[in-house]
């Protein structure tokens, strides 16, 4: 058996397991091998229905049937009831304020249900349980279990292997696989990609015994260690990644730039505002990075409204305004500003403006919908649209300095004098193949070899362990100081009996001419598909909801994410023009929202997010002087939701919060996972400073003196897949 052999020469696949398993992206025994659990039951502490008491927080397993909802006769609250069932018994569930949960599941559905049993001891029932649908309930123990000698032995263990399910392939049938190649000699199939000495300095078990632990755990502390293995070697190759392009910038030539304070100065000061430390600590950097022989690669890591574009547009200055060095004739060089959206690409156009408009600096701006410069002939004191083709021929022969844009900027039509600074906002992919790409479309052949200078910026707030993985290739400045002056939204957290209370507060606010954003949560739910089709119904219902009950003389507007862009945008041009008085949204509320007369929002099952992707959700209502209000919505009356949610109320951090999330919550949660592609054990390893920074260590010695990896095969190969998989490059 060999490692890349697909997963159809060794076991008996029928049509269902081939597409499920193609859905999950699994193909050959590596595959398979390294489709590693999500966590495990203890089989011995599932709680029988025959059991369970009134006042206990239980964990049971069973099968949903009856699923119904209606109103609560009293308080004509939104409910959905079910009954779950196992072989001991039979229990009611009700989740108040959820109706479109009984939309999700299906009768006859397995799930897994973590509440607090409610009631009375003649009717008790589940309230609010948290669920989870599972392809099937766990095995019993007392099966056979190959084991480490490549004998057999009854299990007595009751840890049973949860694994990432779809549709045609459950956790079981992922269990017995892995059994058969296991007996079928798999392991010898697969080679350690970490070497030895590194895999005895942390005492991380090799592969092959990595491998029996992760899939067939005979005792807790096996997995653990087992966990450790697989968590240091997805960072450990994702850092190897990083130090290569790390290292691939260092060699190369950037453009050197000696900056004169009082010049940079001539333009700070002209700022309505002083400088925060923190932007002069990271203009500083900025700067000293200009004058360094290898091009800048520098990560600003800032919550919104911290101020980086004044960094971003000082930056800009200092390279459009420099001057060439002694014996190097380069003229005027370049600045390209590529931001996320087109709604942003147009802000940050304007916001240069007013740093620019004392100076005689061509800006430019270009987006799929269309192009503009300022200053112009025409009216100088306004930007005038213009044709792409037009301001492509003065980008090409550097008449326009700077250029700010969406993608469009490193699309191949988009040709350079010098370019010499790229600036970055909320881009996470962009990597040191696209800086290379966009070097060789300099005009000047000498410049093909030059690397422009690199500023990434990002409000996304993610503890430092991310940021040292992910951006590992980038140094990292924190602003981490608000401008003086701000005043931080009033955050409270609203149970069931304050609702009337918060919505009268809303009231109040509208009626003073302000605007609310609702937020409803995305819920947790396999199948991606299914899930949009579910939020969009929840927003609608919601919007419907309210605009019959609570607030029938307000202007309401649903935003989701299964609307087409046309109407997306309609929604916002509405909300932004005051058309729309409360917009109810998922948390995916666009990047570029920003309307500073919307004052309120209210998210509901703040328990369902993150306290970093909460925090900035409350960033929505911080773009003006006006007192701003969030309030988080909870159900749950667990202590350690509240404790959490707390959080918010104390701290207005967004890094800080993003490193409670990392702590408190399981690091699947960690906001922003997804974009990077992390998988749940690689976000495991970020709670683990120790862990990153060895794998950081490790990766930056052996990158020194083996750049290429040409002396480490299993290492480089390791990393090619970890590159693929992750898409970034
Ligand atoms: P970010 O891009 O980090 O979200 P911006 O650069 O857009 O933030 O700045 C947000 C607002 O704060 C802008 O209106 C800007 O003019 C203002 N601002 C920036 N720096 C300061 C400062 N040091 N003092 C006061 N206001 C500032
Ligand atoms: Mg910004």
């Amino acid at each position: 058996m060999q490692a890349l052999d697909p997963l159809s020469q060794h076991l008996r696949l029928d049509d269902g397991h081939r597409r499920a398993l193609a859905r999950l992206g699994l193909t050959t025994i590596r595959d398979l091998l390294y489709h590693l659990p999500l966590r495990y039951e203890d089989i011995s502490e599932i709680q029988s229905l025959a059991g369970v008491r009134v006042g206990q927080d239980a964990v049971v397993y069973g099968k949903i049937s009856g699923l119904a909802t209606r109103k609560s006769w009293k308080s004509r609250t939104p409910i959905a009831e079910a009954w779950v069932e196992d072989s001991g018994g039979k229990l009611k569930v009700i989740w108040f304020h959820q109706p479109y949960l009984a939309k999700m599941l299906r009768d006859g559905a397995y799930v897994k249900l973590a509440g607090k049993v409610s009631g009375t001891a003649e009717k008790p029932y589940l309230a609010n349980p948290e669920i989870e649908t599972l392809g099937a309930l766990p095995a019993e123990s007392g099966q056979s279990l190959f084991v480490h000698d490549g004998t057999e032995k009854k299990t007595t263990e009751t840890l049973y292997p949860i694994y990432k399910e779809t549709k045609g392939v459950t956790s079981k049938w992922f269990y017995h696989a892995i059994q058969k190649l296991f007996r079928a000699g798999a392991l010898d199939a697969l080679a350690d990609p970490i070497p030895e000495e590194i895999r005895k300095q942390y005492t991380l078990p090799d592969l092959r015994t990595a491998l029996l632990w992760i899939h067939a755990p005979r005792k807790a502390r096996h997995t653990e260690a087992a966990r450790k293995r697989f968590a240091f070697e997805e960072v450990f190759a994702i850092q190897l990644a990083k130090q290569q392009a790390r290292a691939e910038v260092a060699s190369a030539e950037g453009y050197h730039f000696a900056t004169d304070e009082a010049h940079i100065a001539e333009f700070t000061e002209r700022f309505p505002f002083s400088l925060t430390g923190a932007q002069t600590r990271a203009l500083g950097a900025v700067l000293a990075d200009f004058k360094k022989d290898a091009p800048m690669s520098r990560l600003l890591e800032g919550d919104v409204g911290s101020g980086k574009t004044a960094v971003a547009a000082t930056a800009a200055y200092a390279v459009a305004t420099s001057r060439p060095e002694h014996g190097k004739d380069w003229g005027n060089v370049q600045v390209a500003y590529m931001a996320p959206t087109e709604l942003l690409a147009r802000q940050h156009f304007f916001s240069f403006i007013q740093y620019f408009k004392h100076l005689p600096i061509q800006i430019g701006l270009i987006t799929g919908s269309g192009c503009m410069k300022f200053p112009s002939k025409i009216s100088p004191a306004e930007p005038t649209s213009i044709s792409r083709a037009q301001l492509l021929k003065w980008v090409a022969n550097g008449e326009v300095p700077i250029l700010l844009g969406t993608h469009t900027l490193i699309q191949k039509a988009v040709l350079w004098k010098h370019l010499a600074l790229v600036i970055i906002d909320e881009q996470h992919r962009f990597g040191t193949r696209q800086r290379r790409a966009l070097a060789q479309k300099n005009s000047d052949t000498a410049e093909k070899k030059k690397m422009p200078h690199l500023l990434s910026m990002t409000a996304t707030p993610i503890p430092r362990t991310l940021a040292l993985t992910m951006y590992g290739d980038l140094d990292l400045t924190l602003l981490d100081e608000m401008p003086a002056g701000r005043t931080p939204a009033q955050t409270n957290i609203i149970t069931a009996e304050q609702r009337a209370e918060m919505y009268a507060a809303l009231e109040t606010e509208l009626a003073a001419g302000r605007q609310a954003y609702i937020i409803c949560p995305r819920i947790d739910e396999p199948d991606p598909e299914k899930q949009n089709a579910l939020i969009a119904k929840s927003v609608k219902a919601e919007a419907a909801r309210l605009k019959k009950d609570i607030f029938p003389h307000w202007r309401i507007g649903a935003l989701h994410s299964k609307m087409t862009p046309k109407i997306k945008a309609k929604m916002m041009a509405d909300f932004q023009n005051h058309e729309i008085d409360i917009l109810v949204a998922t948390s995916v509320v666009e990047v570029g929202v920003d309307v500073p007369n919307a004052t309120v929002i209210l998210i509901e099952g703040a328990e369902r997010f993150g306290l970093a992707q909460l925090h900035q959700l409350r960033g929505r209502v911080l773009r003006s002087s006006q007192q701003a209000y969030c309030f988080l919505c909870t159900d749950s009356r667990g202590v350690h939701t509240s404790g959490r949610l707390k959080a918010l109320t104390t701290s207005e951090n967004g890094f800080e919060l993003a490193e409670r999330d990392l702590v408190l919550r399981g690091s699947g949660e960690l906001y922003g996972a997804r974009q990077w592609g992390l998988s749940d054990l690689g976000m495991e390893a970020l709670r683990n400073p120790k862990m990153v920074a060895a794998a950081r260590q490790e990766a930056q010695d052996i990158v020194s003196k083996d750049p290429t990896l040409e002396s480490h095969p299993l290492l480089c190969d390791a990393v090619s897949r970890k590159r693929a998989e992750l898409h970034f490059e």
